[in-house]
C-alpha cells in the first residue's frame, strides 16, 4: 500500500487521511475536492455563520501548521468524474487519471434543490450557501423556510435571532414526524411558536411566484406566503454520480454506498466515509447510514485503520451514533437512533419544561437517548448504547419503574 486516494475533502476525508498519518502510513495521501478550499467544517454555517455571531473561524478544522504536516498530494476545485477499479485509478475533470493501491469515497452529499429555484430561492451545504444567504438576511424582510428538518430548524432560528419575519413551512404534521415521536415534533413546533416564528404545517410548496425573483411562497393548502427570501431544507441527495458503471453497489432503503462491517465497499480495497457510506450495524438490526458530523470523524478512523490492517486485524464499525442540534439557544441532542414508532419515555423533565431527557426504544431494547436542554444527562447514558441494553435495564439505570 503506497498510493492511498481519498476523494472528497469534506470532514470525513480530512479525518481519514488524519488516522492514516496516526496510523504511521507514510505513502502518499491524494485528497481530491471540488470546493476550492480545504475541509471547513460545516454545522457553523446554519447557526453562528448566519447569526453573525461566529467569524469564518468558527469553520476551521485544523490550522495552517496542522494541514501542512499531513503532506497530503492536495487537488482543490478538482472533481472526481469516474472510477475504474479495472486499473485502479480515479478520473478527474481536467482528464487526469490518479492510480491508487488504496482508494476512499467521502463524497458526501449537495443539498437537494427545489424543482425551480428562482433569484431569492437558496439552500445550504457550503460556506458559499452561508455567505449567500447571510448576505441576502441583511436585505430581507420575510423569509421563508422550508422544510423543518434539523438545518431548515436551525435557519428558522438564525433568522428570528437577527430579527426577521420567519414563516416555516413543513408538509408533515409537525417537524421531524419521520424521524421521532410526534410528542418530540410538538415541542419543536411550540419552540418555534414562542419564538414568534408563523408555522405552516401540513402543506407543501406549490410554486415560487414572483416577477423576476420570488415575492411569495404558493402552498399546496391555496395559500401564500409574502418572502422574498426562501431558504429551502429540504434534505441531501448523495454525492455517487461519479461511481456509476464502477461496480460499487448502492444500497437499499435509507441509500448510499453499501459497505460490510468493516466499511470495505462491494469494490475490494475501497472503502467509503461520511455521510454516504451504509454499514450493517448489529445494535440497530440492519443496516444505518448517518449524515452526523461525528460519524464522519469516528468512521474515518476505522476507514484508515482497516485500510492498512493484515488479514484478520480489521475493526466493525460499530458507534454509538450522535447528533446534536443548536435552535433558540438550546441544544437538541440525539444519541443511537429514532424512529416515529419507537416507545418513548421522559425519565427526567418533560415535554412540557422544554427540558428532558427521552430514552427511545425497539422490540425491548433502548436504541436512542434524545435530550433537549440536558447535555451532561444525555451523555450518562451513552454506554448504554455502546451495548445492548434492554428496555427493563435502561429504565432501571435511569431509576425510573416500568410501567405495569
Ligand atoms: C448546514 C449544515 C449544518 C449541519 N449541522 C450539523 C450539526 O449541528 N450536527 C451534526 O451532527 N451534523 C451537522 N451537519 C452534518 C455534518 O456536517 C455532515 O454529516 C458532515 O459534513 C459529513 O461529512 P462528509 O465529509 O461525509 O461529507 P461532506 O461534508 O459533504 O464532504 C464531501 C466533500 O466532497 C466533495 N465532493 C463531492 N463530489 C465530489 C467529486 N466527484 N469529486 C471531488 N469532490 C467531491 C463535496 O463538494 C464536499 O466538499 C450539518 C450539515 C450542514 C450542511
Amino acid at each position: 500500500m503506497r498510493d492511498i486516494v481519498i476523494v472528497g475533502a469534506g470532514m470525513a476525508g480530512l479525518h481519514t487521511a488524519e488516522s492514516l498519518r496516526a496510523e504511521g502510513f507514510g505513502g502518499t495521501i491524494t485528497l481530491i475536492g471540488d470546493e476550492t478550499r480545504r475541509p471547513y467544517s460545516r454545522p457553523p454555517l446554519s447557526k453562528e455563520l448566519l447569526t453573525g455571531t461566529g467569524s469564518d473561524k468558527s469553520i476551521v478544522l485544523r490550522d495552517d501548521d496542522e494541514f501542512d504536516a499531513l503532506a497530503l498530494d492536495l487537488r482543490l476545485g478538482r472533481r472526481a468524474v469516474r472510477l475504474r477499479p479495472a486499473d485502479r485509478t480515479v478520473e478527474l475533470d481536467d482528464g487526469t487519471a490518479v492510480r491508487y493501491d488504496g482508494l476512499v469515497i467521502a463524497t458526501g452529499a449537495r443539498a437537494r434543490r427545489p424543482a425551480t429555484d428562482p433569484a431569492g430561492v437558496h439552500v445550504l451545504r457550503t460556506l458559499d450557501d452561508a455567505r449567500a444567504v447571510r448576505a441576502a438576511f441583511d436585505t430581507a424582510e420575510r423569509v421563508a423556510v422550508v422544510g423543518a428538518g434539523f438545518i431548515g430548524a436551525e435557519v428558522a432560528a438564525s433568522a428570528r435571532a437577527v430579527g426577521l419575519d420567519v414563516t416555516l413551512i413543513e408538509a408533515a404534521p409537525t417537524p421531524l414526524t419521520r424521524v421521532v415521536d410526534p410528542r418530540v415534533g410538538t415541542v419543536l413546533t411550540d419552540l418555534h411558536r414562542d419564538n414568534g416564528v408563523e408555522l405552516r404545517l401540513g402543506t407543501s410548496v406549490e410554486a415560487f411566484e414572483g416577477a423576476d425573483r420570488v415575492e411569495r411562497v404558493r402552498l399546496s393548502d391555496g395559500s401564500t406566503v409574502e418572502a422574498s427570501l426562501v431558504v429551502a431544507g429540504l434534505g441531501a441527495e448523495l454525492n455517487t454520480e461519479w461511481l456509476a458503471g464502477s461496480g460499487i453497489r448502492s444500497a437499499d432503503g435509507v441509500g448510499g454506498v453499501l459497505c460490510d462491517a468493516y466499511c470495505e465497499t462491494s469494490v475490494p480495497g475501497v472503502y467509503a466515509v461520511g455521510d454516504l457510506a451504509n454499514w450493517p450495524h448489529p445494535r440497530y438490526g440492519g443496516r444505518i447510514r448517518l449524515e452526523h458530523w461525528t460519524n464522519a470523524g469516528e468512521q474515518a478512523a476505522v476507514v484508515a485503520h482497516n485500510l492498512l490492517a493484515g488479514e484478520g486485524q480489521r475493526q466493525a464499525y460499530t458507534p454509538v451514533p450522535y447528533f446534536w442540534s443548536d435552535q433558540y439557544g438550546m441544544k437538541v441532542q440525539l444519541l443511537g437512533q429514532a424512529a416515529p414508532a419507537d416507545t418513548v419515555e421522559f425519565v427526567h423533565g418533560s415535554a412540557e419544561d422544554r427540558k428532558f431527557v427521552a430514552f427511545l426504544g425497539r422490540a425491548g431494547l433502548l436504541t436512542g437517548v434524545l435530550g433537549l436542554r440536558s447535555t451532561p444527562k444525555v451523555m450518562r447514558y451513552r454506554p448504554l448504547l455502546a451495548e445492548t441494553t434492554t428496555w427493563e435495564e435502561a429504565l432501571a439505570a435511569a431509576g425510573v419503574t416500568p410501567r405495569p
